[in-house]
């Protein structure tokens, strides 16, 4: 299949900032359950107290309005007040959403945790993971935890269930699996994310300093044997969706904060029944419904309601006054109703299909992160990337890296090389120079 390629000016870039975002993260322990590789935590079976957890809620409070609160560890179900930890964010007005590997959810805590104002469940469960509860060897084998935890979820209702799985090169050619088995379960399976595998090159072509002193980081990521030989980019993921989801487009996103063309969130919302996809909501749909719910509730949306996501059908007639592809979604769902009329009794729904690449390394040394972060986290009072705590918590200062010199000469060679062979780069440069001035 050829590709077709993701063009950011084709969709809506999420209005979330640094200080009015859709998501914030919130990290309660270090405790986990599993070891999955990649993972860039230590576990040192740390819990903060709920003093700890509510002055960080403080900061954010102050800082950073939000829909939700991702909370997140380790595994925040190993906390052991995590029902309180629940509650204290509802009553202080965000939606709580549980990042979590699911291995600790009983129905029994469920329960509690729904009492308790659960809004959301976002299961990490990948091949990333060695589980008792699954011992899978492929995405595909993992599809009947995933269901068994969906259905648990909809079995006390109200709650939104997400999954997400990391996706290396080595995995890339099973993300069909899982979007043909989400796709049957809309009303219970409301998102799939896939996180790009975080595969820095530790060693070779960078040195890297902080505080003012060069240091080792060592070469974990690059020893991973899952991680695979090359970094993958949203298109990857797009293409492999496309596979069994031709329709598949996106409508939203974050851009990389050096690199403009970069993806690094990138949201899609499938219009459709359990039978069929109808298709795929445009720009305008993502923007309209960012600024209805800013306007109504002063934030930008994320995690909607499992009763809002049943509204399939009233929102593409609602929304196909502004967003072309909602018409297209419209004809597809009355032609679908003309062809069996039995079509018009099932449900439809929205589903989210997101790709998130997190930080990457630009070849000049700059980092690529998420422009606008939604996972930011409170570290000592302050607000920092959660993908990059560990360099804060073990150097007090972000690492930078710096190409090493040799590689510069190299390139400085090359170019050198280059011009001999081809003068007219030298005009052209001049050239360029001239305009630019
Ligand atoms: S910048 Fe890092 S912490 Fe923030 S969303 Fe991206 S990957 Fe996550």
């Amino acid at each position: 299949m050829t590709s077709k390629k993701l063009i950011p000016q084709n969709y809506y870039r999420l209005p979330w900032s640094l200080t009015d975002n859709g998501i914030s993260w919130l990290e309660i322990t270090d405790a986990c359950n599993l070891a999955c590789e990649g993972c860039y935590r230590p576990h040192i079976n740390k819990h903060k107290t709920l003093q700890e957890i509510h002055e960080d809620l403080m900061v954010f409070k102050a800082k950073r309005k939000s829909d939700c609160i991702s909370i997140a560890g380790g595994d925040p179900l190993m906390h052991p007040q995590i029902v309180e930890v629940v509650k204290m964010i509802a009553s202080m007005g965000w939606k709580p959403i549980l990042n979590t590997n699911g291995v600790a959810l009983t129905a029994k805590l469920l329960k509690q945790l729904k009492a308790a104002g659960v809004a959301g469940f976002t299961f990490h469960i990948d091949t990333t993971q060695v589980r008792a509860d699954s011992p899978a060897s492929t995405e595909k084998e993992h599809n009947h935890l995933r269901l068994k935890l969906a259905k648990m979820l909809a079995a006390e209702g109200g709650i939104s269930c997400s999954f997400n799985q990391t996706v290396s090169i080595d995995t890339l050619n099973q993300i069909p699996d899982v979007v043909e088995w989400a796709k049957k379960f809309p009303d219970i399976v409301h998102t799939i994310v896939f996180i790009l595998f975080r595969s820095p090159k530790l060693t070779g072509e960078f040195d890297f300093w902080a505080n003012g002193k060069k240091i080792n980081l060592g070469d974990t990521y690059e020893k991973t044997s899952w991680g695979g030989k090359r970094l993958l980019t949203a298109q990857d993921v797009a293409d492999k969706i496309r596979e069994v989801e031709p329709l598949y487009e996106p409508n939203g996103y974050l851009n990389g904060s050096c690199d403009a063309d970069s993806f690094k969130w990138l949201l899609s919302t499938r219009v459709c029944s359990k039978k069929e996809t109808f298709g795929y909501a445009g720009p305008r749909f993502m923007e309209l419904v960012q600024h209805i719910h800013h306007l109504l509730y002063g934030r930008w949306i994320s995690y909607s309601s499992p009763s809002y996501l049943s509204t399939g059908r009233s929102s593409t007639l609602l929304f196909s006054l502004f967003d072309s592809k909602m018409r297209v979604a419209l004809k597809r769902m009355v032609s679908s109703f003309l062809k069996n009329p039995l079509n018009i009794f099932r449900t439809s729904y929205l589903q989210t299909f997101t790709i998130i690449q997190p930080v990457d390394m630009m070849s000049d040394g700059r980092m690529n992160m998420c422009d606008s972060c939604p996972d930011l986290t409170v570290h000592k009072g302050e607000l920092y990337w959660s993908c990059r705590l560990e360099e804060i918590k073990e150097f007090g200062c972000f690492v930078n890296a710096v190409p090493k010199s040799s590689v510069r000469d190299q390139e400085y060679k090359e170019d050198q090389e280059k011009l001999i062979k081809n003068p007219t780069i030298i005009e052209d440069k001049v050239e360029q120079n001239i305009l630019i001035l």
